[in-house]
């Protein structure tokens, strides 16, 4: 058994559904679980969806909504070359859905109304891309992960309930396979037990294959992607990248965490504690060798790996009755980050200051602000950047920080992180 996740970019016009189809073809023997993401940029659509729904923009809501719908309805109509076809009742029946919930008074949290709508993207993707299959002769069975993916009901980061996933992992979808060698799955989404959606964190279709992965104790999992593999940093930001052909999960972990996009943060674990390799490939040209990710890559060759996260602040915390930050007010700064859900990228402390940089959310300072400010004073500066090298070299630094001021750094003897003015 192997996993295959294909993302929204590779379902971003008629041509690349195309080629999804030519790369599972080409897997004739194999049984597959693959997880889909939702349509191009779908996602970013139904998040304005929900927003609107939120602030009572109910019409404005609605014509997205429809917008959406016609997108969908266009692109399952090309390829399936007809409008009689079965889907179509099936995608009337999720927007229906959809649609009951925005004549809805917004009485439970945004995070609550964003996973109902949000979730729409991934059941749409995958019921178009199964139909086409079927149609195709690449035989498979469509699965909605909700019956299966049972999770807490942390909306929009919702955790998954790890024994009650196996369980139906085991009784629901092993079986499927002894009538059929493809499963299609949703990624990103799952369910309460109160039959809620949920949303497990954007780009969270990479975790959902892991998660698949580990449970049906997969021999690997592919993720296709529209690039060659993983790559030593970002090449929209940087000119000669040069391509990883192979790298630890630790190695992975490491760059997700400090802000690479590559692959979801939590997909490394679930695929680490089976030792499932995952494998990064390119749809465009399936025989590039791409990127193989697994415990004892040999890392002899690996070049600088350079991460840079943009949109951050730098928030420095001072204590106003010139008191210590010790251990136990730096327990309560840490609390409130926690409670507002605040990740720290980067932080530092001193004598009656505890500075740390964050992604900019707006919004979120503002709570802190109002969380901390009888206890301290906040002074912040925006519009930075967090540069992270690993393996670096003076030479490279110097260039990377050229002309900038640099507001704080901290070095190891494998990684190096400046925050950027
Ligand atoms: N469709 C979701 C997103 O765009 C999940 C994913 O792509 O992995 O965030
Ligand atoms: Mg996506």
């Amino acid at each position: 058994m192997k996993v295959f996740k294909f993302g929204g970019a590779s379902l971003e016009s008629i041509e690349r559904i195309h080629k999804v189809g030519a790369i599972v073809q080409s897997f004739p023997e194999e049984k597959l679980l693959i997880v889909i993401s939702a349509m191009g940029k779908t996602t970013n659509e139904l998040e304005k969806v929900a927003q609107n729904f939120y602030l009572r923009k109910r019409e404005i809501a609605a014509q997205l909504l429809y917008n959406i719908e016609q997108q969908h309805i266009d692109v399952a109509a090309a390829l399936l070359g007809n409008r009689d076809h079965v889907i179509f009742q099936q995608l009337q029946q999720f927007f229906t859905e959809a649609e009951w919930t925005l004549g809805e008074k917004p009485l439970r949290s945004f995070d609550y109304y964003y996973d109902q709508l949000v979730s729409l993207g991934e059941l749409l993707s995958t019921a178009i891309v199964s139909a086409f299959f079927n149609q195709t002769g690449i035989q498979n069975t469509w699965l909605d992960v909700r019956d299966v993916f049972r999770t807490d009901d942390n909306f929009r980061d919702a955790n998954i309930d790890w024994a009650v996933t196996q369980r139906s992992i085991t009784e629901k979808v092993l079986p499927l396979f002894n009538d059929t060698n493809i499963v299609i799955a949703q990624g990103f989404i799952g369910s309460t037990d109160q039959n809620e959606s949920v949303t497990l964190g954007r780009e969270g279709s990479d975790y959902s294959a892991a998660v698949f992965a580990n449970m049906l104790d997969a021999e690997s999992q592919t993720i296709w992607k529209d690039v060659e593999g993983l790559k030593n940093a970002d090449p929209k930001l940087f000119p000669n990248t040069i391509n990883i052909p192979e790298i630890s999960y630790s190695e992975v972990i490491e760059m997700a965490y400090y802000g690479a996009q590559v692959i979801h943060p939590k997909t490394i674990k679930p695929l680490q504690n089976k030792q499932i390799p995952l494998l990064v490939k390119c749809f465009l040209n399936k025989d590039l060798p791409g990127t193989v990710i697994r415990e004892d890559a040999d890392h002899t060759q690996l070049p600088p790996i350079i991460v840079l996260k943009q949109n951050q602040v730098l928030i420095t915390v001072t204590s106003r009755d010139y008191a210590f930050i010790t251990e136990d007010k730096i327990s309560d700064i840490y609390e409130i980050f926690h409670g507002l859900k605040i990740k720290i990228n980067l932080m530092q402390n001193a004598a009656i200051s505890f500075s740390c940089c964050i992604d900019n959310n707006p919004e979120k300072i503002e709570q802190l602000i109002k969380a901390l400010h009888q206890d301290f004073k906040l002074a912040y500066n925006e519009g930075l950047q967090l540069l992270t090298v690993r393996y670096y070299q003076n030479g490279l630094l110097d260039e990377l920080s050229n002309g900038r001021t640099v507001l704080l750094e901290q070095r190891s003897a494998v990684t190096i992180q400046r925050i950027l003015k």
